[in-house]
């Protein structure tokens, strides 16, 4: 595949998207254009058009009546615009409506049908197109996608990391697993890597730091929800933030150059991502444990058991001495880790004991 940039991102810094996860009304649509514009770093205004929700019922997009607001953006603010497309009748209606840049969503990027659909529609034109990658970690998903807009006779292709489903317990909206999208860029290395920071957070507080962790990693640009009124946006109103918040967020980003040096400093920060990933995990892991450690407190406390049971403790200290072994982990380690773990499940399941004595 002969692929070429989607946008060509002023030298300096990288691809800026920004804009509202939906638009909602012309006015709320030009305000935040404007407000945008005036920072004066955005390459192209997002906002989505056709909402894909997860269940019927919440917001699900003006339709095609905000296509025209999305001109208006254009014309009166001199901003490129994007949006999101899943049928032929999204693409038809978007070139119609002269939008520059379409996007594949993640509910999207996971249905061949769709894709294809999608796909067929652009024939004949030569719009960019980014996709987002799939909501389940599978590159196959996100490669066939990127594989059936170019057969259609796109060029300007790119992909957005927006981060995977994960069920169980995590501070994301959706997990980043870096080194799935590191694969895509290792892959496809003409083929520009955007982060979509707001839908792997889902939360503003998180934005700036993974924002940066993506330019570590050597990504192009990134994409960012922005509203006028986060509070009260209608779709996405936890991870949306002002054009005002937005501005410092680009202003403090450090853009990193892939000179040899970086190269190194990028397999570093690689590594130790990965490290931070299953650090994650393992709070994660010992937290559940702790829960589980309460149900036990519960019961004990029911059946007016001792919090202490010496034999189990003696069965736990053997077998995972044994299992650390296999991992190379010395007896001492194991014993030292396992009395810290044992012994904060002790404290919890004496709180819950005196708590029912009380
Ligand atoms: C969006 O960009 O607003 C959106 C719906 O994203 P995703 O497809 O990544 O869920
Ligand atoms: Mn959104």
């Amino acid at each position: 595949m002969e692929i070429n940039k989607v946008i060509e991102p002023t030298p300096g810094r990288g691809v800026v998207i920004a804009g509202p996860c939906s638009a909602e009304t012309e006015g709320q649509v030009m305000q935040t254009a404007k407000e945008l514009a005036a920072l004066g770093q955005v390459d192209l205004f997002r906002s989505g058009i056709w909402k894909p929700r997860t269940r019927p019922g919440s917001f699900e997009g003006v339709g095609t009546e905000g296509l025209a607001w999305l001109k208006r953006v254009k014309a009166e603010t001199g901003l490129k615009t994007t949006t999101e497309v899943a049928k032929a009748a999204h693409v038809y209606d978007c070139l119609k409506a002269g939008i520059d840049v379409l996007w594949l969503g993640a509910r999207t990027t996971v249905n061949p049908f769709s894709v294809q659909e999608v796909a067929d529609a652009l024939k004949g034109t030569d719009i960019p197109v980014l996709i987002k990658n799939p909501i389940n970690p599978d590159l196959g998903l996100w490669i066939g996608a990127m594989e059936r807009i170019y057969k259609a006779g796109i060029t300007r292709i790119g992909l957005i990391h927006r981060g995977f489903s994960y069920h169980g317990e995590t501070i994301y909206r959706n997990v980043p697993r870096w080194q799935l999208a590191i694969e895509m860029k290792r892959r496809f290395p003409e083929v520009q890597m955007i982060v979509d920071n707001s839908h792997i957070c889902g939360r503003r507080d998180l934005l700036a730091e993974v924002a940066q962790e993506a330019l570590n990693l050597n990504y192009d640009g990134l994409m960012t929800e922005v509203h006028p009124r986060p509070d009260e946006a209608w779709s996405d109103a936890k991870q949306q933030i002002t054009p005002a918040v937005f501005g410092e967020l680009i202003e403090n980003l450090r853009l990193r150059k892939p000179t040899a040096n970086e190269m190194e400093m990028a397999k570093l920060t690689e590594l130790r991502r990965q490290i931070d990933e299953v650090d994650n995990d393992i709070l994660g892991m010992i937290g559940r444990r702790m829960r589980l450690a309460d149900a036990i407190g519960e019961f004990k406390a029911e059946r007016n058991l001792a919090v202490l049971q010496e034999d189990r403790w003696d069965e736990i200290l053997r077998a995972a001495t044994q299992k650390g072994k296999l991992q190379g982990l010395s007896a001492e380690f194991m014993e030292r880790y396992l009395r810290a773990i044992h012994q904060e499940s002790i404290d919890h399941q004496d709180a819950i004991v005196n708590k029912k004595m009380a």
